[in-house]
């Protein structure tokens, strides 16, 4: 299968890191900034890096920005920039077009001009960092709505040795254990059976409240 092609237009601090992630994993990166000395920093470590001005709609045609399979503009501080880019990278046939909101109603204007994903990275990582100081076991988590969500957790000393039976989430607090990552590999779907030890990594689900209820309790 052939890889997805990414056009990151911003090589700021999220934009820069973005790009490079995306080269270490593999992937072709356009960088294109308007900022010559963000460009020559980033030119040996993307595929491409290009001077441009990416509400210059003639200059992304002829940088056959149509062909990407996902464009991702990562302009946050200059709201109506970032709002152009947007506009044209659709216009021009991107097929997914994601970009960075930094106030909820540049969020919402994205969303509106039809930007497939609207992230909000420093408002997300806020609320991370306030959810991960308040729970200091808890790595990681993603929401699957406003209600439920998934949470990394790691496994305290105190639930050392017990099976998932003993510890019997579901009937005490209303959420589930759907993966234990383990030294030696990940238990997906574990059984009553199965041991925690002391540092594995809980995957739970379960609605916000219950999650909360066995951080409370256990963790
Ligand atoms: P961060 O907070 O991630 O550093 P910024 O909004 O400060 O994000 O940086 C965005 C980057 O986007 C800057 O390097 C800037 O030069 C670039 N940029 C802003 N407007 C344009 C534009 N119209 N075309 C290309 N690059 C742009």
């Amino acid at each position: 299968m052939k890889k997805q092609q990414f056009a990151v237009i911003g090589l700021g601090r999220f934009g820069g890191a973005l790009a490079t992630e995306l080269m270490d994993l593999g992937y072709e990166v356009l960088g294109i900034d308007r900022d010559e000395e963000v460009v020559n920093d980033m030119s040996e470590l993307l595929t491409h890096a290009v001077v441009a001005d990416a509400t210059d709609e003639e200059v992304l045609r002829s940088l056959g920005i149509r062909n990407f399979d996902c464009g991702i503009v990562a302009i946050g501080n200059d709201i109506q920039m970032s709002i152009l880019a947007a506009i044209l990278l659709k216009d021009l046939g991107v097929k997914t077009v994601v970009a960075k909101a930094i106030t909820t109603l540049h969020g919402r204007a994205l969303e509106k001009i039809g930007v497939d994903r609207v992230i909000f990275p420093e408002r997300d990582m806020g609320i991370r960092v306030a959810h991960q100081l308040v729970t200091p076991n808890l790595l990681d988590y993603i929401e699957l709505s406003k209600d439920y969500s998934i949470v990394e957790m790691t496994v305290p000393e105190q639930l050392h040795g017990k099976t998932l039976a003993e510890l019997n989430p579901r009937a005490r607090f209303g959420c589930s254990i759907v993966a234990l990552h383990k030294p030696n590999g990940v238990i997906v779907a574990p059984t009553a059976l199965d041991h925690l030890q002391k540092g594995d990594i809980m995957v739970i689900i379960g609605a916000n409240e219950k999650i909360d209820g066995f951080e409370a309790e256990v963790v």
